[in-house]
């Protein structure tokens, strides 16, 4: 008997209020709020089609907490599922904090006029959401999210040791369009354009952006070229998971993509750096997302599947042991339930599982701020298979990334 406040109306925000609507037993009453509120209302005439749930609507700008505490208090939710923009995050928790509602998100805080995403500005809360009372998941949609959960079941029932973490993450969908990025496309091209980084023998190796790349062979969809790239959850995964020596991210991008992310490049369009034009400052990254296709548009008729998984060495019982376990899932599949594409169902599928756990299970629900791999990992390894997003296995079997 759960109220729940859901901020962001785009691709992922779309996706967690079908699938609250859908557990409607835990989410008893539902509330969406973003910048924009038809987006809201158009969700949820969708929801209200599909499933027959009602969920209520409002129009808030979440970068302003007096305008969240109201919202918060006429509304009064347990929780909030912040899954506006990671420029968001702070205000969000702050807004949290000063109304006594527990929070879970699905990407850490980044600020608007610095490329630079880190934990650090999200971890300093500890301390007040343990004194409220409060609990902050940080990170709870698929990578970051289930990556860690799957590295913290892959530790609690298969190694002794961790050594070697290769988060491995695959669209090889078709959604048409010449160019477009399957989520928030500011913030998508903000992460690819950064150097890459990642850990190695206790300490950050910094690499040209996309210079590091090789085909990996993903289960049922084949070999697709895969590129280094710093991802937030290695922060706090070799934090938390102390031995392991190497730790790095893969994600695939196609020939075409990577063409026109460099002529965008190229020409200034990515830059976040404002410009006068004609005599107003404008952003040209925020232009561009401006033209882009809106990653919520384009889940009609996009084919092929996503897989996104952890492969693992290390050490159990004193011999090498290797594992991989992983999900793959269809972007047709995920528009016949929630009308979405894959990326965005497999975020806003596990951020209505955190917080489905958060409201539901005793020991998952603790003061504090954590990262999901602080968290027992088997209750949501079980609702992942329930609710989606099933997952595979592979213990000692051949790597489709080899060393
Ligand atoms: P979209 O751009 O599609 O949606 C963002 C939504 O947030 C829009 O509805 C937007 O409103 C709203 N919003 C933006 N600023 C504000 C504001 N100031 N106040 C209120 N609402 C605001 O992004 P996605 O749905 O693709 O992504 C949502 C989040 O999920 C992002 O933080 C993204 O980084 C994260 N993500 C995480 C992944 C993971 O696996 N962990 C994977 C993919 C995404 P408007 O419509 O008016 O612009």
């Amino acid at each position: 008997m759960s109220k729940v406040l859901i901020i962001g109306a785009g691709g992922v925000g779309t996706v967690v209020a079908h699938k609250c609507a859908l557990n409607s037993s835990v989410f008893t009453e539902i509330m969406l709020a973003s910048r924009t509120v038809s987006k809201c209302d158009r969700i949820a005439a969708e929801i209200k089609e599909m499933h027959g749930v009602s969920i209520q609507t409002a129009k808030v700008d979440a970068d302003e907490v007096p305008e969240l505490v109201a919202l918060i208090r006429s509304f009064g939710p347990k929780m909030v599922i912040n899954v506006a923009l990671p420029y968001q995050d702070l205000t969000i928790m702050d807004a949290c904090l000063e109304t006594g509602v527990h929070y879970l998100d699905t990407a850490n805080y980044e600020p608007k006029d610095v490329a630079k995403f880190e934990y650090s500005w999200q971890w300093a809360y500890q301390e007040r959401f343990k004194a409220a009372g409060l609990m902050a998941v940080l990170g709870c949609g698929f990578d970051p999210g289930v990556t860690q959960v799957f590295t913290a079941y892959a530790n609690k029932h298969h190694f002794d040791e961790m050594h070697y973490l290769d988060i491995i993450d695959c669209n090889a969908g078709d959604h048409g369009k010449a160019f477009a990025t399957n989520f928030n496309p500011e913030i998508n091209i903000r992460e690819i354009t950064q150097p890459g980084r990642y850990w190695e023998n206790g300490e950050w190796v910094e690499i040209p952006a996309m210079s590091i790349h090789k085909a990996i062979d993903y289960p049922n969809i084949g070999e697709k070229e895969s590129y280094v790239l710093y991802h937030e959850e290695l922060e706090s995964l070799v934090k938390n998971f102390p031995t392991i020596k190497r730790a790095r991210f893969w994600m695939t991008f196609g020939q075409a993509y990577i063409t026109h992310l460099q002529v965008l490049e190229n020409v200034g369009m990515t830059s976040i750096a404002p410009i006068k034009f004609q005599g107003m400052d404008i952003v040209p990254l925020e232009f561009l997302k401006a033209v882009l296709p809106a990653p919520e548009s384009l889940g009609e008729n996009y084919t092929g599947q996503t897989s996104i998984g952890c492969q693992i060495k290390g050490i159990k019982d004193g011999k090498d042991k290797t594992y991989y376990v992983w999900n793959n899932c269809h972007h047709a599949e995920a528009y016949k339930e929630v009308k979405s594409q894959a990326v965005s169902y497999t975020t806003g599928v596990p951020a209505m599982i955190g917080a489905m756990l958060m409201l539901t299970n005793a020991e998952w629900m603790k003061p504090g701020v954590y990262n999901v791999e602080e968290l027992n990992p088997d209750p949501f390894m079980d609702l992942l298979n329930i609710h989606g997003l099933p997952w595979n296995e592979q213990i000692d079997g051949v790597l489709p990334h080899e060393y």
